[in-house]
């Protein structure tokens, strides 16, 4: 796979700017890096998937997967701007030309941002089937009603992607029928106070919400693709999703690796470095080897997802090691630092809890190992 090292040392140098106090007064006070997403819209980071017709980059999605490692290995968190690069794909793939002209450009400019996703509901979690929220059609309207919980940078997006029920379940021949796409324009729907968001606090600074639906109109025009085939869309963008994920704990493993291993050298203790014990050395190493191994994986299925194969074993596997590693990563680097690895100024308790987020979403890691025992392994379906 390319390396891109120009993009990350650009990248790297965008970074430099924000440093840890950045980061350290943001999660303290619970705000969105607003400066760091403006930084890295102008420098056209988030434009990199939009093609060069509609102003954007054109790039693979290996070079997305470069620049968002590069963030997380700097120390930054691409949380706050990632979205933007996974569900592009659903407009790209499945949107009209029509969709496509209206919106990207601007998205591409950075006068719209793309940010939100509204997929989970508080009763469907994974069981993505069950959602609740219903997008009923209405001459050249569709009328939306329900919750979406964990709706991440809604605050802090003009755009969403919204998965909604357009048939009711016991009206459609398959189960994953009957649930359509929309992008929804955000700002229309806050200022007509149909659409409502509370933020939750959560352990890191991710600025998730839950947001509201009362009867929000959407025009037909925004319906992306085919009515009620809106499932099978979600699912076609997942794997891009997976490995963009997995490149960012590939970067925070680094991040975490690199901090360790250049305390252990430094850190002076019985006359000699604490890095000169075996105790010490060990679980850094055995994490750089995970990194290692889930970056080889991340590697493998950006290939194929850009040679056009289905690459959804090597995306999932590889979502699943990398945030493992890097949580690994994150013990060890916690665990060299002893008590100077729970201050804030270390950074590393900061992204210990931000890492760990990996593990969960947007996918569990029980989904994971149930995907390669039925798709990959052929064992029986367990739900
Ligand atoms: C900070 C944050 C940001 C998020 N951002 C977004 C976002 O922007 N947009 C969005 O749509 N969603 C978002 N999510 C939601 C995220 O995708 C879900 O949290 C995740 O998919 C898990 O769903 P759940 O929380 O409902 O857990 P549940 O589905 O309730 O599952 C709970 C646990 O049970 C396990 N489990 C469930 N069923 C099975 C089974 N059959 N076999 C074995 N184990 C099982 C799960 O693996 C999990 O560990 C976010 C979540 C968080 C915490």
């Amino acid at each position: 796979m390319q390396d891109y090292t120009a993009i990350r040392e650009e990248v790297a140098k965008l970074c430099a700017a924000f440093p840890g106090p950045y980061w350290q007064a943001k999660d303290k006070r619970r705000e969105y890096p607003s400066e760091f997403v403006a930084a890295l819209g102008e420098a056209g980071y988030l434009a990199a998937l939009i093609p060069e017709e509609y102003g954007g980059a054109g790039l693979p999605l290996s070079a997305a997967a470069a620049i968002l490692e590069e963030i997380q290995r700097q120390g930054c968190n691409g949380g706050a701007v990632h979205a933007q690069m996974y569900v592009m794909g659903t407009v790209l793939r499945h949107g009209s030309e029509e969709q496509k002209a209206r919106y990207l450009p601007r998205v591409a400019t950075g006068e719209l941002r793309l940010q939100a996703f509204g997929v989970t509901e508080p009763t469907s979690g994974t069981d993505t089937l069950s959602l609740k929220t219903t997008a009923r059609r209405e001459g050249d309207h569709y009328i939306v009603n329900g919750q979406k919980l964990w709706t991440s940078r809604a605050e802090h997006s003009d755009l969403m992607i919204l998965l909604a029920r357009t048939t009711p379940r016991e009206e459609v021949a398959s189960r994953t029928e009957g649930l359509s796409v929309f992008l929804v324009d955000m700002k229309e729907a806050l200022a007509a106070g149909t659409l409502s968001i509370r933020p939750i606090d959560t352990m890191m600074n991710h600025a998730t919400t839950e947001v509201f639906f009362d009867n929000m109109r959407i025009p037909a025009a925004n319906l992306i693709g085919e009515e009620g085939k809106g499932f099978r869309y979600i699912l076609s963008g997942m794997n891009a999703e997976r490995l963009l994920i997995a490149a960012e704990c590939i970067g925070d493993a680094k991040w975490f690796i690199e901090k360790a291993s250049g305390y252990a050298k430094e850190r002076v203790l019985f006359g000699r470095p604490i890095g000169q014990n075996q105790g010490v050395q060990f679980p850094i190493a055995r994490a750089y080897a995970q990194m290692r191994a889930a970056e080889l994986l991340v590697h493998d299925g950006i290939a194929k997802y850009e040679a056009g194969e289905n690459a959804g074993a090597e995306a999932n596997m590889a979502k699943m090691l990398a945030a493992e590693a890097s949580w690994a990563a994150g013990e060890a680097c916690i665990q060299t630092h002893g008590g100077f690895g729970f201050a804030a100024e270390y950074d590393i308790e900061r992204k210990f809890r931000e890492t760990r987020l990996y593990q969960v979403a947007p996918i569990s890691t029980n989904m994971i190992l149930s995907y390669v025992a039925e798709h990959v392994l052929g064992m029986p379906r367990s739900y």
